[in-house]
């Protein structure tokens, strides 16, 4: 049966941070609502590259989107072609990189900021372009373009946890508060989702380092949650799961036909 699907995006949260300082999330997973996973991102640890391998299953070295400054489109099938292809609704708030690789660029904030338009891949976007944008208002943007356009497909893209760690470092209390907070911000809305069926993916691009950056393969630049919730969850405890899963776990949730990576085990049979 196909499902709805909101795709949470928080950039740069390392998993140690997000299994330590995320007390709602972790609530719901010792309540048996939410899993937590651990997965190694690919290579290299950069936002761009890994917003192309999140949203297509194919990591950078054969993307092509091997770092930050590559601005142009996506030249692969993303999750939003996909769900397009299929007639689903889509829809992103989100950093302005998203908008450059899925539906123009560069990015015009005049004329992407805010986007409606049903001939694009993301068809309902509220896109950011500042790291600092508040996660409370990025979150906001998301819920209102769910309640206003019913997306099948909804991303929910932040930057202040990847923020607080280019100021701050990896092993910083910056870095986890910005985690805490955003783990406060999201229990205002998971709830609502949950109940009106979503289900919902949190996870990361990568982690962080002690050099205030990313890129590498250390394991807290590498290594990131991934948090399930929903009834169409396996919940299984153990499953190991590749980051250029997730394009096609989406896709499989909301019942797309697809080639790329999949992993069943993390859905109920
Ligand atoms: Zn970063």
């Amino acid at each position: 049966m196909p499902h709805k699907v909101i795709f949470v995006l928080i950039d740069g949260l390392a998993w140690q941070v997000a299994h330590d300082c995320m007390g709602h999330l972790q609530g719901l997973c010792e309540a048996g609502r939410a899993s937590l996973y651990r997965l190694t991102s690919a290579l290299p640890s950069l936002s761009r590259p890994l917003y192309e391998c999140l949203l297509t299953g194919i990591p950078p070295v054969d993307s092509g989107v091997v770092h930050n400054q590559i601005t142009r489109l996506s030249t692969r099938t993303s999750l939003f072609h996909l769900a397009r292809a299929a007639g689903l609704t889509t829809a992103a708030a989100s950093y302005h990189w998203i908008s450059e690789l899925y539906n123009r660029s560069p990015y015009l904030a005049v004329r992407d900021r805010f986007t409606d338009d049903p001939a694009l891949p993301i068809q309902h976007g509220i896109f950011y372009h500042a790291d600092s944008y508040p996660d409370d208002h990025l979150l906001l943007d998301g819920e209102y373009l769910r309640q206003r356009h019913d997306p099948d497909l909804l991303l929910i893209h932040s930057m202040n946890v990847d923020d607080a760690g280019h100021h701050a470092g990896y092993d910083s209390p910056q870095y986890r508060n910005a985690a805490r907070r955003m783990d406060i911000f999201l229990s205002d809305h998971l709830p609502g989702w949950l109940d009106a069926g979503y289900q919902v993916i949190v996870t990361s691009d990568h982690g962080m380092n002690n050099d205030r950056s990313h890129g590498g393969i250390l394991a807290e630049e590498r290594q990131v949650p991934l948090f399930t919730l929903g009834s169409a969850f396996s919940h299984a405890p153990e499953v190991a799961v590749r980051q250029i899963e997730l394009c096609g776990l989406a896709a499989d949730l909301l019942g797309l036909s697809h080639d790329k990576p999949r992993n069943q085990e993390l859905i109920r049979r």
